[in-house]
């Protein structure tokens, strides 16, 4: 042997060597910003929410593909301790998956075999709950530099030790005065660390966060809406967006949250913000009908480094409807009339779909992927949706507005996936309308209250079976593969449930999602062939994710039903998921032998007979109104619970005058989540409340639909 040869093969030697100690104890969480820019080559890892600043949710990994998928079966499973809903993608970093739960619990398990390495819980006192619109949830952490940052629904962005779960620093990020919570994943752009919060049914101004990573020292704040004028902006574009606002909007709020998506294209260095709804949603009370109302339902392009606004595209603007656009956004380049155009692409819940140039936003296209009758399509000059008139139900006080999509929207946070080899986005689709009614009596000075300005008893389902069978049959769910270059649909499969999972492609050509009925299934991402499938035993919204470890890919997603429609949707989420709720951890690889336990005893039927009734129909017709405003975003409108939180038609305590004060107006239950009513409702409304619930016990459910 040559001794160059000899150096070269002691070098290689030296190099496996290293490579080896590298994998055998890889420093924890040992994610750079480079690393983070280069998230694509890093196929083995899912290193950040969307997998890559892209936020594409598209694997190279192909080990799993259509002739491998007969063997792909549970490797391990972790149980949770909360029924609570679960949103989060896990993170997973040389090995170590970190995972956020409910209640913001965040814990750090090995990636093979689903072992704890640590826990942490920060410990989010139960009455916040009150304060989210859609449950107790958390969509993620995001990883960088050892440690683990996570949001807590109280309003905390805490980094934690990588190794240990301990936390090095603790920042507030919102005024706890209003009825602010995070729910959104971090993401960590240029060493900072950037959050936004929701909170636009409960009456708040929206803005985004940037902390340095190191310290958790505030580098920059972006408001997406404008505070009160007679007070400085903030900044010159507050001052512009303020001229599109009429009323007194800042009292109420304004909304606007970046409670959700995220996207970072390191080469403009432009950082992607989807903005929410208006607080209220009713544009007559907010705005007085008027304006444009910027930045509500937009997508906002801002500088990293400083926050400093760059450009805006609004998908709705003078929103009415609950219409937000933080949806999911994709980066990617598209070849659009024989030239590459780099795209920003959006599926918001208004229903069109819009690929916009993401340089200055303008709109290259916009289709609706959903049917919808608020717009009967998107003016290709000005990008402004055409309205229908009779959408502004405000304007007509006494009527309904019956709307393709609704609060829903057409497609709401589960992530959808974009296939670069296909050129397809795969979009977890609802298909649902929603009655408007505007609630003229809304103040702004209404606490603890889902203060929309709109009438959310309008959405109880009618008692005559054949209407409600109407209804419930227009309403269902759908994995929709969507050609954003012809701006039409590839192929697509229909769901009974209309809250399925977020969703995952891959470059085994598979697309894999988790359905409200309790599946998992992989699909032929070509051809929408559904190849295979796995029961979860509880209903499925989170995303799966996808990652390697020692040559074995894994495919793995968080199980639990909950969040908007578990909690709200009453009667429409009735029968439509697995019951009891119990939340999990799987994943999933190629000769895996893990089983999960039996499925759960299925819960007994309520035998309580309800209490006599009490109370006339006014007093019941104050307690339905009441009960909606501060009740149903939880228990369900028409205080049928769709199975996540206690039904209270069964409940015992509606019967018991002292039992049911103890809980509504004094909290006893508060840690559980429950907060105590006291201060905001009035003896007479808690009454009324309790006579609405006991009327509602009598009210016929078909035995078909529990
Ligand atoms: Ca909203």
């Amino acid at each position: 042997m040559k001794l160059s040869k000899a150096i070269g093969a002691l070098a290689c030697a030296l190099y496996f060597l290293a490579a080896v100690g590298i994998r055998a104890q890889p420093a924890p969480a040992n994610v750079s910003g480079d690393r983070l820019v280069h998230a694509d080559d890093d196929k083995n890892n899912w290193l950040t929410h969307g997998r890559t600043y892209g936020e594409e949710r598209f694997s190279p990994l192909d080990q799993i593909n259509p002739a491998s998928l007969d063997r792909l079966n549970l490797a391990w499973h972790a149980d949770l301790e909360t029924e609570r809903g679960q949103e989060a993608t896990p993170i997973v970093v040389d090995g170590v998956m970190y995972v956020s739960t409910a209640w913001s619990k965040v814990f750090a398990l090995d990636a093979a075999t689903g072992k704890q390495r640590w826990a942490y819980d920060p410990q989010v006192p139960g009455e916040w709950a009150v304060h989210a619109c859609c449950d107790v949830v958390n969509r993620g952490v995001a990883v960088y530099d050892g440690k683990v940052f996570i949001g807590t629904l109280d309003g905390r962005l805490i980094a934690l030790d990588s190794s240990t779960g301990t936390p090095v620093w603790e920042t507030l990020t919102i005024d706890r005065s209003y009825p602010y919570t995070i729910t959104g994943a971090p993401r960590v752009v240029k060493g900072k660390v950037l959050i936004g919060n929701g909170g636009a049914e409960m009456g708040v101004r929206g803005y985004i966060t940037a902390y340095d990573a190191a310290t958790g020292k505030q580098v920059w704040r972006f408001y997406t809406v404008p505070g009160d004028p007679s007070k400085p902006f903030e900044n010159p574009i507050m001052e512009i967006a303020a001229k599109t606002w009429s009323g007194q909007w800042w009292k109420f709020g304004g909304g606007g949250t970046v409670w959700d998506s995220m996207a970072y294209d390191s080469e403009l260095d432009l950082l992607y913000i989807g903005v929410g709804n208006g607080s209220p949603w009713n544009q007559k009370i907010r705005s007085d009908g008027k304006g444009d109302n910027l930045f509500l339902s937009s997508i906002v392009a801002l500088r990293p480094d400083t926050g400093e606004y760059v450009w805006h595209y609004q998908t709705t603007p003078g929103e009415s409807w609950d219409f937000t656009a933080t949806q999911h956004m994709i980066l990617a380049d598209l070849q659009i009339d024989g030239q590459t155009r780099k795209v920003l692409m959006q599926a918001p819940k208004n229903g069109f779909f819009y690929v916009l140039d993401r340089k200055n936003g303008k709109l290259i296209s916009a289709e609706n992927y959903v049917p919808i009758n608020w717009a009967t399509g998107v003016d290709k000059q000005t990008g402004r949706p055409i309205e229908e008139p009779q959408a502004r139900f405000a304007n007509n006080p006494n009527g309904l507005f019956v709307s393709m999509p609704g609060p829903t929207g057409g497609h709401n946070w589960q992530p959808m996936s974009f296939s670069p080899r296909l050129g397809l986005v795969y979009i977890p689709v609802v298909v649902s309308g929603f009655p408007y009614a505007a609630d003229a009596s809304m103040t702004a000075d209404r606490s603890q209250a889902f203060n929309a300005g709109v009438q959310f008893g309008a959405a109880v389902l009618p008692t005559d079976k054949k209407a409600r069978d109407a209804v419930k049959s227009s309403s269902f769910g759908e994995l929709l593969a969507w050609d954003p270059i012809r701006q039409k649909a590839a192929w697509s499969v229909r769901h009974p449930g209309i809250w399925n999972g977020g969703v995952l492609s891959t470059a085994g050509n598979l697309v894999f999602q988790g359905t409200q009925s309790g599946e998992i299934a992989a699909y032929d991402a070509a051809a929408g062939t559904k190849l295979w499938s796995r029961p979860t035993q509880s209903a499925v919204m989170a995303p799966p994710i996808t990652y390697a470890i020692d040559g074995e890919q894994y495919i793995a997603v968080l199980v639990g039903f909950g969040g908007a429609i578990g909690l709200t949707a009453g009667e429409m989420s009735l029968g439509t998921f697995p019951k009891p709720n119990k939340p999990r951890l799987l994943a999933f690889k190629i000769g895996g032998n893990d089983k999960l336990s039996p499925d759960a005893v299925v819960m007994t039927a309520p035998s309580n007979s309800p209490p006599p009734k009490m109370g006339d129909e006014k007093m019941i017709s104050m307690g339905n109104d009441a009960y909606h405003l501060y009740c149903g975003m939880c228990h369900g409108v028409g205080a049928v619970s769709g199975g996540v939180t206690p039904d209270l038609r069964h409940s015992k305590m509606i019967g018991d005058l002292d039992a049911f004060n103890a809980v509504v107006r004094e909290g006893v239950l508060s840690s559980r989540g429950m907060a105590a009513f006291g201060t905001v409702l009035t003896d007479s409304q808690t009454e009324a409340i309790r006579a609405y619930i006991i009327d509602r016990a009598y009210h016929p459910i078909p035995e078909d639909e529990n």
